[in-house]
Order: C-alpha cells, then sequence, then structure tokens
C-alpha cells in the first residue's frame, strides 16, 4: 500500500504543477500559443518590484530572424499608471504581452520593470508580480470558493472575500443558497461568460499583483455584462500598473494614456481626447469603430 500511495502522491503533486502551469498558460490565452524559449540566467535574482514601472526602451523583436515584428518599440507605463495599446489585427500587442511575461527575449532593446531587466531576473519572480485577466477563465468543478483560491492554496476567507468583492462578483455569490460553496462548472452551477470573467478577476486579485495585463476580450459581450466588467476591472487596477491590450477603443477611452501600434511601431499616443483631436490614425480607428457600432 505504501509503495503504491507514495508515487501516487508524488504523480498527483507533479500533476498539479503541471495543471497549474496549463491553467496558468490557458490564462493567457491568446498571449501564450508556445511555452516559454528562455531559462533563468545562472545567478538572477528576484524581482524587486518597488512601484512597478514597465519601460519597453527600443525593443526590437521577431519570431523569426525573416521577419521583424517589433520595430523598435519604447513604451513606458509608469508606477500605477493604465495604460492601452491599440491598434489592426497583427500589430504587434499580444506579441508585446508575450515579452512582458518574457516567452522571449528581445533582439534589441530591452525590457524593465522598475529599472530591471528582466533578463536578470526569475522567471518566478517576474511571473509573480504580473496578473493576467483571461478572455476566458477555465472553472473547475468545484465550488466558487476553490475557483477564486485556485493558486493561492492557504487563503484565508476573509482573502477570498475581498478578492470576489473587488471583482464585484460577491453580492451574486452571496445571494446563491450555498453561498461559496456552490459547485460550479459543467457539472455544477453554470455561470454566465460575465460571471466567469469575474470569477477569473477575483482569481487575478487574490494573488496581488503589482502589475496587471489585460487582455480585453474581442468578443462582444452584452452591454451591462461589459459595463460590469469594466468597472471590476477599473476597481482592480486601482494602484498597480495596469497594460490593457484593447480590441474595442470604447472601453479604454479613459485609460491615462494610449499607445497607438501599427506594423510594430508606435505611431502615436496621447488621451482620448489629444489622439481624436490629432485627427491622426487613432481618431481613424475610432471613428471606423463607431461606425460599426451603429450599424450593428
Ligand atoms: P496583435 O495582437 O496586434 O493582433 P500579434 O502580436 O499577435 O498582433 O502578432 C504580430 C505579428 O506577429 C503578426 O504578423 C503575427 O502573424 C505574427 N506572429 C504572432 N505570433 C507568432 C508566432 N508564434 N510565430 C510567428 N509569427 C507570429
Ligand atoms: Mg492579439
Amino acid at each position: 500500500m505504501i509503495q503504491i500511495t507514495m508515487p501516487l502522491n508524488f504523480l498527483g503533486t507533479v500533476y498539479r504543477e503541471i495543471r497549474q502551469s496549463l491553467v496558468d498558460m490557458g490564462q493567457m490565452f491568446d498571449l501564450l500559443d508556445q511555452p516559454a524559449e528562455v531559462s533563468d540566467k545562472p545567478g538572477a535574482s528576484a524581482l524587486a518590484v518597488a512601484g512597478g514601472a514597465v519601460q519597453f526602451d527600443k525593443v526590437r523583436f521577431g519570431y523569426d530572424a525573416q521577419r521583424e515584428i517589433l520595430k523598435g518599440i519604447s513604451l513606458t507605463v509608469g508606477a500605477g499608471e493604465s495604460v492601452a495599446l491599440v491598434g489592426p489585427s497583427g500589430s504587434g500587442k499580444s506579441t508585446i504581452g508575450r515579452l512582458l511575461f518574457r516567452f522571449y527575449d528581445v533582439s534589441g532593446g530591452a525590457i524593465r520593470i522598475d529599472g530591471q531587466d528582466l533578463r536578470n531576473v526569475t522567471q518566478d519572480s517576474l511571473h509573480a508580480s504580473i496578473g493576467v485577466v483571461p478572455q476566458d477563465t477555465v472553472l473547475f468543478n468545484d465550488t466558487i470558493r476553490y475557483n477564486i483560491a485556485y493558486g493561492k492554496d492557504d487563503a484565508t476567507e476573509a482573502e477570498v472575500i475581498a478578492a470576489a468583492r473587488a471583482a464585484q462578483i460577491h453580492e451574486f455569490i452571496s445571494s446563491l443558497p450555498e453561498g461559496y460553496e456552490t459547485m460550479v462548472g459543467e457539472r455544477g452551477l453554470k455561470l454566465s461568460g460575465g460571471e466567469k470573467q469575474r470569477v477569473g478577476i477575483a482569481r487575478t486579485l487574490l494573488k496581488d499583483p503589482p502589475i496587471l495585463l489585460l487582455d480585453e476580450a474581442t468578443s462582444a459581450l452584452d452591454t451591462e455584462t461589459e459595463a460590469s466588467i469594466q468597472s471590476a476591472l477599473r476597481r482592480a487596477g486601482e494602484g498597480r500598473t495596469v497594460l490593457t491590450i484593447a480590441h474595442r477603443l470604447s472601453t479604454i477611452a479613459d485609460a491615462d494614456r494610449i499607445v497607438v501600434l501599427e506594423r510594430g511601431e508606435v505611431v502615436e499616443e496621447g488621451t482620448h481626447e489629444a489622439l481624436l483631436a490629432r485627427a491622426g490614425r487613432y481618431a481613424q480607428l475610432w471613428a471606423l469603430q463607431q461606425a460599426e457600432e451603429r450599424a450593428a
């Protein structure tokens, strides 16, 4: 019996670790479609986050040597600032997210967090500092509590509730007869897209990362869900550095700064109002989306 349970326990641990990393990867939605190609440099130290300022300094990158995708991107997100990245499909937005997570190393320039080059810090410490809110949250066939606490086994009741409150899902959960013990997932209560996403936000908030990387859902949610997710995300971003990869401009109009990307280059940068007044690329994209929304 002992001979059997020992390896099973061991396998259980390994399985859990693999599953955890798969979930974390899954949570990176289209940000991560490949495993990391980089490893810690010998003697790498843990990232020491002060305010969580992110700096892309003349970053060059290509997935292969034939085609350069990012052509000297400079982009900063100050500590506690909220910056949105917009641009046509294929312009390199998700690539920027992958590089911030250091799934690849840059081929030119550098990416720094609070002045520390990502290549000099451990990946564990880097990943622990960046929270990703997925477009599509994977729910386990378990309780809501389990699903929120997933990834932080030692979370206290108070922490779970605080995260749920911040994600604006606590009231909904409290309204269920079994509250946080309600079974969800395939075999339990089916949550709506918006509810699932808020569970995902709560899960991320529980880890309390100084930096948030948001890849906005491309699929249209209904207006009310959209508004509730936006307000949950805004609250989640308070006191954190936030980089949002946006597809629909209407949801990021209130960002501190908007960076417009085109073919791997920053072509415009400013607030929504300033960019509209400029009557350039952003103003064009905005007019286009407004027209599309009216047509829909
Ligand atoms: P966006 O998120 O702005 O739509 P991406 O960063 O996903 O753009 O893609 C930028 C460019 O990089 C595109 O031309 C895309 O085809 C290319 N690309 C993305 N991922 C890979 C990959 N894994 N291998 C090769 N090329 C890729
Ligand atoms: Mg993308």
